[in-house]
């Protein structure tokens, strides 16, 4: 017997979801249509209200609500000092080990090109322009430790180092390939003290 329709069209979309396997999909689809309509409709409005209310911060590239986020519009962060992360959640990731009191940059993505992913795909022109627009002393490259985050780590230090900025890359304490998201707060503050120059 083949799936009805809305059942499979369901399926089908959370199966395209990462991380979720055609197992996981189909247990969750069971789950919500076995829950209250209120319920699922609180679901596919904060689906919907994620979406349409998070933009990117217009300095950071951060995920923001409002046009500059959080972190940008705070006083006490010192904006002549950037660490640039993959990731909106690498960003968090550093602000938990509450060590760091500079800015952010987000790539959102890193320099892959067997995907396919050149400069131009991630936001280096925007970090460039920012460096045109405000005095920056220091800028620490907090990509992760793989292949592609090394790779997009000495790219930046090439295009930055000339024009006059300390350029600096976190200490990887963190094991090899481990994931800035992942690590704990003691780990990434300890990667922050010991970052060393490029
Ligand atoms: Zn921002």
């Amino acid at each position: 017997m083949r799936m009805i329709k809305p059942m499979a069209d369901l399926y089908e979309q959370l199966r395209r979801l990462p991380g979720i396997g055609s197992k996981t999909a189909m247990r969750l689809a069971y789950h919500i249509i076995d829950r209250p309509e209120s319920e699922v409709r609180q679901l596919a409005g904060a689906l919907l209200a994620a979406k349409q209310q998070i933009k990117l911060c217009s300095v950071c590239y951060n995920l923001s609500d409002s046009e500059i986020c959080e972190i940008c519009g705070r006083r006490d962060r010192d904006s002549s000092i950037i660490c640039v992360v993959e990731q909106p959640q690498d960003l968090m990731a550093m602000e938990r080990s509450h060590g760091y009191k500079g800015v952010y940059h987000v790539l959102h993505g890193v320099l892959s090109p067997l995907d396919g992913i050149g400069p131009d795909n991630i936001r280096i022109k925007e970090l460039l322009l920012r460096l045109q627009q405000t005095q920056v002393k220091e800028i620490i490259i907090a990509t992760n430790s793989d292949i592609e985050g090394e790779a997009t780590a000495v790219y930046l230090a090439q295009l930055l180092k000339p024009l006059g900025v300390t350029v600096s890359r976190i200490a990887h304490g963190l094991p090899v390939g481990g994931d800035l998201e992942y690590a704990d707060e003691m780990t990434l503050a300890r990667a922050l003290e010991n970052r060393r120059n490029m």
